[in-house]
């Protein structure tokens, strides 16, 4: 930075900046475990870094085999392990204002002793605000990939995934399949049933082709009522498969109206990913397909043409 008026320091100020400089010499290369260890802790907002920094800050004073931790965050569970085994063990459960941040354990082959423990302890107060910061920021990046209605995620996560997915197939010349879906004349049912009615609709079909898929292939709300499933190791007949039974399960929904039994039904587009394709030609390619399954009658399944 420059400094563009050179103001002099009076002498108070220049002692004041003299011991600011040492405080910074004492503070970056500071031989105290706990100022390092917040220092050092600082620098990421990743959990996974952080618990690494923890685990060598702590084995630098006391020894120990493993350490673990587990966390579910999101509703996902969050794990984390270094090293490995030791009988014996000492657990704890890391609390802030009444709120838990998880579990974490060292292992020894070796009795931790009373002193050690509090070691132990003193390292997790010093780390426990930094670690809390960080299995927030894994919410909140969580809630940025999440759709709030039907908990599945959304657009945004299926943009990363499919830039994934396009570049995993072109290193392992691995099948991958896109399937586009969308309820049909769900304007009608919002229509006739009003909007709370839809979304409940909405959500019932979120877990309805969460059911129908397997483990391996993940769900997401692509728009309004219309859903992206990415199945990874999927050829294209496999992929028409599954888009049917997509179909049948939410053929199968029923929502109570009153008087009236409510149904819908859904319309699926098929691409399977081309060598070398780009995330946005593959999924336009989907929409294609899709959009002759509409017009050809809805509730029924079409590939993308330009596979053989
Ligand atoms: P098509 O068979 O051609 O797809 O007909 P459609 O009526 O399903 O399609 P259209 O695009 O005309 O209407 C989509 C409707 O989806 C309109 C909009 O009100 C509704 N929609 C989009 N997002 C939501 C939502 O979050 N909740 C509810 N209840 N409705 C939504
Ligand atoms: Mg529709
Ligand atoms: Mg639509």
């Amino acid at each position: 930075m420059k400094n563009i008026t050179s103001i002099q320091p009076n002498t108070t100020q220049r002692k004041d900046l003299a011991a600011l400089r040492q405080a910074y010499q004492g503070w970056s290369n500071t031989p105290d475990p706990f100022t390092k260890l917040t220092r050092r802790l600082s620098t990421s907002l990743s959990l996974e870094t952080q618990l690494g920094i923890l685990a060598e800050e702590i084995g630098h004073i006391i020894a120990f085999d493993a350490l673990s931790y587990r966390h579910q965050i999101a509703r996902r569970d969050f794990v984390y392990a270094t090293g490995t085994g030791g009988p014996h063990r000492c657990e704890y459960r890391l609390n802030l204002e009444g709120v838990n941040y998880g579990t974490l354990t060292l292992n020894r082959r070796q009795k931790f002793s009373d002193g050690e423990l509090e070691g132990i302890e003193m390292f997790i107060s010093a780390a426990i605000c930094q670690l809390r910061n960080a299995c927030q920021f894994i919410t909140i990046e969580q809630a940025a990939l999440t759709d709030a209605l039907t908990s599945i995620p959304n657009k945004r996560a299926l943009d990363e995934q499919l830039e994934r997915a396009s570049r995993l197939c072109d290193r392992h010349g691995e099948d991958y399949s896109l399937i586009l879906c969308d309820l049909d004349r769900f304007k009608t049912v919002n229509d006739q049933q009003g909007h709370v009615v839809g979304d409940h609709l909405l959500q019932l079909t979120a877990e309805a082709i969460e059911n129908a898929i397997r483990n391996s292939d993940s769900v997401y709300r692509f728009g309004g009522e219309e859903f992206a499933i990415l199945l990874p190791h999927t050829g294209q007949q496999e992929a028409k498969n599954v888009a049917d039974r997509i179909r049948d399960a939410v053929a199968r929904l029923r929502i109570d109206c009153g008087n009236t039994k409510l149904s819908i039904t859904i319309s699926c587009g098929v691409a399977r990913h081309l060598p070398e394709e780009s995330a946005n030609n593959w999924i336009a390619r989907a929409d294609e397909a899709l959009y002759r399954a509409k017009a050809q009658g809805r509730n029924c399944t079409r590939v993308s043409a330009s596979i053989g």
